[in-house]
């Protein structure tokens, strides 16, 4: 969709009175997610349910009182739908909640008592469902699944796993609708209308699509390795975010991507080849020529073993240092590029160069020797990591925190089914804390096909990897979603030829380009946005931004946040205010059913 240019928000207000948003009840705007249940699983499925709201951009409260909750006109129901989560009082209200105009989503409803209310009339649960298909594409809440590829999506690779995650399947009554089903044919998401209301059920928890993935144990549900699109997790979060946007009104959204455009594309370079330094100025050269800029993740191995010398020299460095005055970011890609970084030992974490043992390397090596050496020799702060071959560490992130990094992008975009940035965990291992390192999937390669190790980008492949790219970047800018494109610059010609062209083909067409360290400080910037409608005396809405403290960051420039309203015919959009009241100047810019708030 083609927008209008950005312009200087007419600070009108709503007219009094929330429009009636068709059905729901009076009451407060906004979602709630209820939460229920104390067991771990309940625990899991609650944060994996605040994550994939965050991530999406949904303000929300969370509580646990049904009371509360049921004043706003959505409620997520998050911890699994027992018989015994709710007193019998707690359980009418909600039935009163829905039968008044109410939405709910639940997932997995297992306990009978709620049977009535979703239309159901069985839930049985199991490992051993690997697709879902979703079918009735007019429903609201299936407002991003258009592509085939999210129409059928994937639970797990059957070819390599008997078991993958749990899912529900439900018996359903006459009236209630089948929106997805499994291979099989059973309902995987119904809804039903029950008195003036709706009432959803997934059967499938956000543990199971979305963090256990995150944590790259995701039974290799991608169908491909890397690129291409795959949804098979986004499209859990996006169905939020249709419900979101069909129910709440206005709907108020932090934007995904930065600069307020449509959607990004992160420009990154592995320099793991004697070759690649010196190429690198040739790739920073072209891009500062189109005004963009790209990371080059660099191998520092110093010493030489059976797999290549020690090109990491002052001669090399000297192009990189070239590279950086040229606007590129230089982040780290390990020491000694080696294929069994996984199963290196985490190490000590004070290791430093001095005293860094190479025959017997650690993950804290790995990370803190190749800053060091990076931090000393280009005078800079070395915020990023990717290992060699996108291998992942299980205490990876934790190690990258430790010393002191920013953010990581050792995963492909397939692997934890996810195209957003999303701050990973530790550990990758349920119950882990998360981490404050930013993760940013890779989609695109220029060295890896499909299954096996190979080139995908050659110069007899050219332009059929300029077309792949190109799809996955439009099917991403539907979904507010971002791609990163890694090439190795380990040619300077049809290799460069495609970047450009890639570049000159997107640039411009709202997309946002940059470093991979700028899109994860708009991501840590993003996550301390808190904005909310809210009602002045006067009756006019406004939008309250709250602003969490700032992490400690470096000088580096964080690209714009933006916030998304809905457009209102006749009506401009509210005003955004600190929570002092002071009006924020904002640009703004219509596309469709909403309205694109840049901030300053
Ligand atoms: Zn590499």
């Amino acid at each position: 969709m083609r927008r209008g240019a950005w312009t200087a928000a007419l600070l009108f207000a709503l007219p009094t009175g929330l429009a009636p948003a068709h059905q729901t009840p009076p009451g407060a705007w906004g979602v709630a997610v209820l939460e229920t249940g104390t067991s771990a699983d309940a625990h899991q499925e609650q944060l994996a349910v605040r994550d994939c709201l965050e991530l999406v951009g949904i303000p929300f409260i969370v509580t646990q009182s049904v009371v509360q909750a049921v004043r706003r006109p959505l409620v997520i129901l998050s911890g699994g739908l027992t018989n015994r989560g709710f007193t019998p009082a707690e359980r009418e209200l909600l039935y009163r909640y829905v039968e008044r105009g109410g939405v709910l989503f639940a997932t997995e409803v297992q306990g009978n008592v709620w049977f009535p209310l979703f239309g159901i009339t069985g839930a049985t649960p199991s490992r051993a469902r690997f697709r879902v298909h979703f079918t009735a594409l007019t429903d609201p809440a299936l407002r991003y699944v258009n592509r085939l590829e999210e129409r059928t999506v994937s639970l797990g690779d059957p070819a390599l796993y008997t078991e993958t995650i749990w899912s529900t399947e439900y018996a359903v009554a006459p009236g209630a609708q089948v929106l997805a089903e499994y291979e099989h044919g059973a309902a995987a998401l119904t809804v039903n209308p029950y008195g003036r209301g709706l009432a959803y059920a997934l059967g499938l928890g956000f543990k199971e699509t979305s963090l256990v993935p995150q944590l790259a144990h995701g039974f290799e549900a991608a169908r491909r390795w890397i690129n291409w699109f795959e949804p098979s997790g986004d499209v859990f979060r996006l169905l939020l975010r249709a419900l979101y946007e069909a129910n709440v009104h206005p709907f108020l959204l932090v934007h995904t991507v930065p600069s307020g455009e449509q959607t990004g594309l992160c420009l990154s370079h592995d320099v793991d080849a004697r070759e690649s330094f010196q190429n690198s100025l040739t790739f920073a050269r072209m891009e500062a020529t189109l005004g963009v800029r790209s990371t080059f993740f660099i191998t520092t191995k110093y010493f030489t073993d059976s797999t290549d010398i020690g090109y990491y020299t002052p001669e090399r460095v000297g192009w990189i240092r070239q590279v950086r005055a040229l606007g590129g970011e230089i982040g780290s890609h390990s020491v000694s590029h080696s294929e069994d970084f996984e199963s290196f030992p985490m190490g000590a974490p004070e290791v430093g160069l001095r005293d860094y043992d190479t025959r017997h390397p650690t993950v804290f090596g790995e990370v803190r020797v190749s800053k060091e050496l990076l931090d000393r020799d280009l005078g800079g702060r070395t915020e990023g990591f990717r290992s060699g071959y996108l291998l992942y560490p299980t205490d990876l992130l934790g190690v990258l925190e430790r010393a002191g990094y920013l953010f990581d992008s050792s995963v492909s975009a397939q692997w934890v089914l996810t195209n957003f940035p999303f701050f990973g965990f530790r550990r990758r291992a349920l119950g882990s804390a998360h981490s404050t390192v930013v993760e940013v999937p890779v989609a695109l390669d220029d060295s890896r096909g499909e299954l096996e190790t190979r080139n995908f980008l050659t110069a007899e492949t050219a332009d059929e990897a300029l077309r792949t790219w190109l799809d996955v970047i439009h099917a991403n800018a539907e979904n507010g979603a971002i791609s990163c494109l890694l090439i190795h610059p380990t040619d300077t010609t049809y290799k460069l030829a495609t970047e450009r062209r890639l570049l000159e083909t997107v640039r411009g067409k709202d997309t946002w380009i940059g470093t991979v360290g700028a899109l994860a400080r708009f991501w840590r910037g993003r996550a301390r946005l808190h904005p909310e409608l809210a009602r002045q005396a006067d009756g006019r809405l406004v939008i309250v931004l709250r602003t969490g403290a700032a992490a400690a960051e470096t000088g580096e420039p964080v690209p714009a946040q933006a916030l998304v309203v809905e457009a209102r015919p006749g009506v401009g959009a509210p005003a955004v205010v600190t929570p002092t009241g002071t009006v924020l100047k904002v640009r703004s810019r219509a596309v469709g059913d909403r309205v694109f708030l840049l901030l300053p």
